[in-house]
């Protein structure tokens, strides 16, 4: 019999873990500076100006900005993934993308601070959404935290994917797309190991103390199937419904899921789930 090579995985002190709070808190801030920004008229690349003014006023660096998954191809040009609508994850930011009132965009940001990672998403609905768009945003963020919940030692992946899925189901016709995922994150931003949103309970890499995990659910209200535009980048759903996504970055303890990426429209949740306080 061989054993499976267990895949190469960081493990964070607490020191390290701190560090990554700090990193973190920047996310956090320039995820909610957008959000004030937000409305209509204004362009994604507007929203990309903010999110960077404030990555780099904070000494930090955007993680996105020049990401490049093949070394081959051009880095990306954002300082945050801006998603609008039917735009699901990925999408580049545009001066000619003008945001209109019952918009949904989906902000994604990452910054790196002496050398540590950050990442988190938020879905932010521009001026008067509709109704079923604002219970999509719910469920896709109820589920965040139904994954986030399970990230505690000696729980499996497979334990993370199921909460995610089995609650986006259990909520009626929406669609829980399955080609992106969570991550690992420390000194890079995606690392080892890739985490699914759907999962069979028990099963999977067993958690540890120390592990940290960007943990990002995308929700649509039609089908799960997503295509990938000519850009190369931005990707939107087959059937053009609109879609969420939501995203932190958490450190496995032994006190229970550390939400590093935590802004203080948080706090409410995470006391009420009893998660250990990050630090403000
Ligand atoms: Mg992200
Ligand atoms: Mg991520």
């Amino acid at each position: 019999m061989f054993r499976k090579p267990k895949p190469d995985i960081q493990i964070k002190t607490p020191e390290q873990i701190r560090r990554m709070r700090e990193a973190g808190k920047v996310v956090a801030r320039a995820l909610d500076a957008v959000r004030a920004a937000a409305a209509p008229g204004l362009s994604t690349l507007d929203l990309d100006a903010v999110a960077e003014e404030v990555i780099r006023g904070a000494g930090a660096v955007p993680s996105f900005k020049g990401y490049r998954p093949i070394p081959s191809e051009p880095g990306f040009p954002g300082s945050i993934c801006a998603s609008v609508n039917e735009e699901v994850v990925h999408g580049i930011p545009r001066a000619s993308k003008v945001l209109a009132d019952g918009d949904v965009v989906s902000v994604d940001c990452g910054a790196i601070l002496d050398g540590w990672h950050g990442d988190s998403a938020v879905t932010i609905p521009v001026g008067t959404v509709a109704e079923a768009d604002t219970a999509m945003m719910d469920v896709c963020r109820e589920a965040m935290w139904r994954g986030i919940a399970e990230l505690r030692p000696g729980r499996r992946l497979g334990d993370i994917g199921h909460a995610i899925d089995s609650y986006i189901r259990s909520q009626g016709s929406y669609g829980n797309v399955q080609e992106y995922g969570g991550h690992g994150i420390g000194t890079e931003m995606h690392m080892e190991p890739h985490v699914l949103n759907h999962g069979k309970p028990g099963k999977g890499l067993r958690l540890e103390e120390g592990m940290c995990l960007a943990i990002e659910p995308m929700a649509t209200r039609g089908t799960r199937h997503v295509a990938v535009l000519e850009d190369e980048w931005t990707v939107v759903t087959r059937d053009g419904g609109r879609a969420a996504h939501f995203e932190h970055t958490v450190a496995v303890t032994a006190e229970g899921p550390m939400v590093l990426t935590a802004r203080e429209d948080d706090r409410a949740e995470l006391e009420k789930r009893a998660f250990p306080d990050p630090g403000w």
